[in-house]
């Protein structure tokens, strides 16, 4: 059975995307990426949550 894959997409000005089926390895490549390029954004899971959606 085929999962639905997902993809997080970062701001347009910063172009970042990742693409997984597995939810739960987006948002942790999303909150290293927030960590390495968006130190004063302060993003959380919960906005990471938020910026996936179906590929
Ligand atoms: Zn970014």
């Amino acid at each position: 059975m085929a999962k639905n894959l997902k993809k997080l997409e970062c701001d347009p000005s910063c172009g970042f995307m990742a693409r997984s089926h597995d939810e739960n390895e987006l948002i942790k490549i999303g909150l290293e990426h927030a960590k390495g390029f968006h130190k004063e954004l302060k993003i959380t899971e919960k906005d990471l949550k938020s910026m996936i959606k179906a590929a």
